[in-house]
């Protein structure tokens, strides 16, 4: 799965830190980025992308299709 983040819809609310923090970090203008797509299972991604409350982050299967939002 690939995980990326929109950073005009990210507000740096951190939800998706708090529930994958090796998968996320915020960065010094107070938006995620991926520290690491592989440190977390697809469950804990999907759970961190429906947490964030501006579906900021896109999740794409391997063949590059949009599984979320
Ligand atoms: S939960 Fe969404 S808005 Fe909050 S930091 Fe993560 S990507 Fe950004």
């Amino acid at each position: 799965m690939k995980v990326k983040v929109d950073r005009e819809l990210c507000i740096g609310a951190a939800n998706c830190v708090g529930i994958a923090p090796a998968v996320f970090k915020i960065d010094s203008e107070n938006k995620a980025i991926i520290l690491n797509e592989t440190a977390a299972d697809d469950d804990t991604i999907l759970n961190a992308a429906e947490a964030c409350p501006t579906q900021a982050i896109i999740l794409e299967d391997d063949q590059g299709n949009q599984i979320y939002p």
